[in-house]
């Protein structure tokens, strides 16, 4: 077997590759890492975005078999913010600095829902004076709809694949017309055409997830050619059909190791894209998120929803954070963020290098 600072060296990774160093641990899982933070620091440079994250509902329509806002989950008070609650979550994001905020939700379909959403993206617009970028991840929409909100103002959209493996897909949702594999991947493509900095994703340590089908998930990222990632450890929840399966995982740590090496891989394959150290990872870790950043990661999304509402968007359990104020939040990150080495780029867009050159690159095809 070659070893792994051979592997490192080589131009490219390829799947067997990856395997093995997804594989290592000790020494050889920190040559991964420093590697990736190279190459971090040379891309993008030791900085860390900040994205306010406003979970504006769990109401949803879905009922994917991980989820804790599923709609069959019965234990759960559904809520949805009104329109003042979101604008001075958003207005706490453009006054503490903060260069985006991320509205995400329950996946809900239907006119109200779409004109609602449009018309926040015109009021936090407005609100900010246009300075503020505004990422949406409201599942999965027409590429109408998708439009709609580019066209009113939304620049990013986050759509977690979730698992590239179809079979996968499948076992951890509902057989029905709205759970689709295909659907998911369309999606993405309408997003991309649509013109928006796509960002997608998957959950690591899923039941009967193989470090090969892990393997393919950073290719399928590679291969859809992402400008932003998301992805982070699966966590079991109490009131979802998937906690049948919790024998069944690597213990916590494994998982919080695994995801840690996956997004320094990621980082590796893909120098100029903007990767998020997850929530999830601290939900295992107090410091899963600085360890993210050490490990290639460059974005983090504090959550800035109304404090009273945070319990009730338990996607997992032990989720952080559930009861902090935003304000305690940010005093918070900044001391953690301090001693990673990394600096926060307050008042910094900090928009996708990897989409800047993309369209770069199709705006120089074009003159052709
Ligand atoms: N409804 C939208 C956005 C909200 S869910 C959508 O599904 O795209 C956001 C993400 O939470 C999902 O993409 C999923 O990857 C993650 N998530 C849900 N349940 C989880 C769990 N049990 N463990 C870890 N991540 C989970
Ligand atoms: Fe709904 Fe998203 Fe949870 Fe699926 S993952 S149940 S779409 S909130």
């Amino acid at each position: 077997m070659k070893d792994i600072a051979t592997i490192l060296t080589a131009e490219s990774l390829s799947k067997e590759d990856i395997v093995t160093l997804l594989k290592v641990n000790g020494h050889d899982e920190q040559l991964i890492f420093q590697k990736a933070a190279e190459i971090k620091e040379k891309n993008v440079q030791n900085k860390v975005y900040f994205r306010g994250l406003i979970e504006f509902s769990n109401l949803c329509r879905k009922n994917c078999l991980y989820c804790g806002i599923r709609k069959e989950n019965k234990y759960l008070l559904r809520y949805t913010l009104n329109d003042e609650e979101i604008i001075e979550a958003a207005k706490f994001a453009y006054e503490n600095h903060y260069g985006s905020v991320v509205l995400q939700s329950g996946e809900l379909t239907g006119r109200s829902f779409v004109n609602r959403v449009s018309r926040l993206l015109q009021k936090i617009n407005r609100m900010s004076g246009g300075r503020l970028r505004i990422t949406l991840s409201c599942g999965e929409q027409s590429y109408e709809t998708y439009r709609k909100w580019f066209e009113n103002g939304a620049v990013r959209y986050l759509l977690r694949i979730e698992t590239s493996n179809p079979v996968l897909y499948a076992r951890i949702h509902p057989d029905d017309n709205i759970h689709r594999y295909n659907t998911r991947l369309k999606c993405l493509e309408s997003l991309k055409k649509a013109g928006y900095q796509v960002g997608t994703g998957v959950m690591i340590g899923l039941p009967d997830q193989t470090f090969e089908d892990m393997a393919d998930d950073l290719l399928f990222i590679r291969q859809i050619d992402a400008d932003m990632v998301g992805m982070g450890p699966y966590i079991e929840h109490k009131h979802t059909p998937l906690y049948s399966y919790r024998n069944r995982l690597y213990n916590r740590n494994e998982r919080l190791k695994i995801s840690l090496k996956m997004i320094a891989l990621l980082r590796i394959l893909m120098k100029d894209i903007n990767i998020a150290a997850t929530t999830a990872l601290q939900a295992i870790d107090p410091f899963g998120r600085e360890k993210a950043i050490m490990a290639g990661a460059n974005v983090i999304m504090p959550n800035i929803t109304p404090a009273k509402y945070r319990e009730y968007y338990l996607l997992y359990e032990d989720k952080p954070c559930t009861d902090e104020e935003s304000i305690n939040c940010l005093q918070c990150l900044q001391i953690r963020i301090s001693t990673t080495g990394n600096q926060i780029a307050f008042d910094d867009w900090g928009d996708s290098v990897h989409y800047v050159r993309r369209c770069k690159e199709t705006a120089g095809l074009k003159l052709h």
